[in-house]
């Protein structure tokens, strides 16, 4: 079949543990995290483009403002990859509908090159398999990988070095966005800072966490939710503490920075918990905007062809 387009669905992502070793001689940290996939989706369009055009990238949805439209977007470098690795001559036109927030610590960017990546795969029949795809991703960044598997995995590495992990049960979340985002490499930054003069282990899994998904217990995942990155993210922008109380006041499981943040991630027990919690929010004054996700779901998926 010949195809002209396909839309890739790729989700976001909370890390609901977050290990940070110390930093390593070549300036990166070793993690270990488990993410899991949320249902708050970008949509990646990815069509064989006017000829002579290059590749060529636009965006629109709810969190596109910003969104850098040059070779610096991930999508656009992921599309430069499988062109040079695949000696594909063709152009390649992009299309990201946005609804991941963007430096939300949500993996926005990784979720698009994922998108990108397995929709090129898809529109050349390259045949590829998960672990090819995931192993080109990681050459974009440690996130990509992931929104290419999407479900529950540990990351570890640079959190690229995925192993599947066996969780039960849906678990329903709130989501305090921020106006504006956080840079990635000025979190880590900053909890470099804040652990100077301390010695520093290696990073590990949090079995709380794992058990608590194995069990599909909700109550006891809130309670192990755990990042190290939370209290740098919380030092540049302080106003995440308030974020964080309101939950504590209104009964989310468990609260966590996502990431890098500056998205707080709650975790709610129900429909009305949740819905309590969303008013809590939006009235506080202290959130860009509330949104609601369920996780886990799957990752980068073809929705159509064309
Ligand atoms: P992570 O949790 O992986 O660190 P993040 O969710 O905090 O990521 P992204 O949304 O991926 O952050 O964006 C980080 C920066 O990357 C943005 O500020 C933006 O300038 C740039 N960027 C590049 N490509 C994209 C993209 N496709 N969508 C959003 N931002 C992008």
């Amino acid at each position: 079949m010949n195809l002209n387009g396909v839309v890739i669905r790729v989700p976001g992502k909370v890390n609901l543990g977050l290990s940070v070793g110390p930093l390593d001689s070549d300036g990166y940290h070793e993690i270990v995290t488990l993410f899991q996939a949320i249902s708050l989706y970008d949509d990646v369009t990815v069509k064989i483009g006017s000829e002579g055009a290059g590749i060529t990238l636009d965006a629109s949805g709810s969190t596109s403002t910003g969104v850098p439209l040059d070779e610096t977007n991930l999508a656009y470098r992921a599309a430069d990859l499988m062109i040079r690795k695949f000696q594909l001559d063709s152009d390649i036109d992009i299309h990201l509908k946005k609804e991941i927030p963007v430096a939300g610590g949500m993996a926005g960017g990784s979720a698009d090159a994922a998108g990108v990546i397995v929709g090129i795969d898809a529109l050349f029949e390259l045949g590829l398999s998960r672990d090819e795809l995931e192993r080109i991703g990681s050459e974009l960044g440690s996130d990509v990988p992931f929104g290419i598997a999407g479900g529950t995995a540990i990351g570890r590495g640079r959190g690229d070095q995925l192993t599947p992990v066996l969780s039960q049960g849906t678990y329903q979340w709130v989501l305090a966005l921020s106006n504006s985002g956080l840079s990635t490499p000025a979190v880590y930054g900053e909890c470099d800072r804040l652990r100077e003069g301390l010695s520093i282990a290696k990073p590990s899994a949090n079995d709380a966490l794992l058990q608590s998904l194995r069990a599909g217990d909700a109550r006891e995942l809130g309670k192990a939710l755990s990042n190290d990155l939370q209290s740098a993210a919380c030092s540049l922008r302080p106003a995440l503490r308030l974020v964080l109380d309101v939950g504590n006041d209104y009964g989310a499981l468990g609260c966590i920075v996502s990431g890098s943040g500056p998205t707080v991630a709650f975790l709610v027990e129900d429909e009305e918990r949740a819905l309590d919690l969303t008013v809590a929010l939006s009235a506080s004054g202290v959130v860009g905007g509330v949104v609601r996700a369920s996780g886990p779901t799957h990752g980068a998926r073809r929705i159509s062809s064309f």
